[in-house]
């Protein structure tokens, strides 16, 4: 084998580990019911306000999966980064990931620490 042809076959064998790490890593798993259990819900009285609109000057809440405005009165669900949903949107998505749908954090990760 002459030295181009290694390097040819390492530079495959990178980018296939490389797949293979990220196919791994979009890999969907369940929130368990009772981790989903122990998120934050709390009502929204009315201060809270999302980090896109805060930085807009605005002052709603959007939930970032259906796009509504979150209600002054309706309860709401925070995930351990601090992002904001309707319960109702967050907990089927939850049934079948166990990551923040707009930052990808790892919820029971989040908790362990
Ligand atoms: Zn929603
Ligand atoms: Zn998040």
């Amino acid at each position: 084998m002459s030295p181009s042809d290694y390097r040819r076959i390492s530079a495959w064998l990178l980018r296939e580990e490389q797949r293979g790490e990220a196919l791994l890593r979009e890999k969907k798993r369940p929130l368990s019911p009772q981790m989903a259990e122990k998120l934050a819900r709390f009502k929204n009285a009315g201060n809270i306000v999302d980090d896109v609109y805060a930085i807009l000057g605005g002052k709603e809440c959007r939930c970032p999966i259906c796009r509504d405005k979150i209600a002054v009165g309706e309860t709401v669900l925070g995930l351990p980064c601090g992002h904001l949903f309707h319960p109702d949107c967050i907990l089927p998505y939850l049934k079948e990931n166990d990551r923040c749908p707009l930052c990808r954090l790892d919820i029971v990760l989040a908790f362990e620490l």
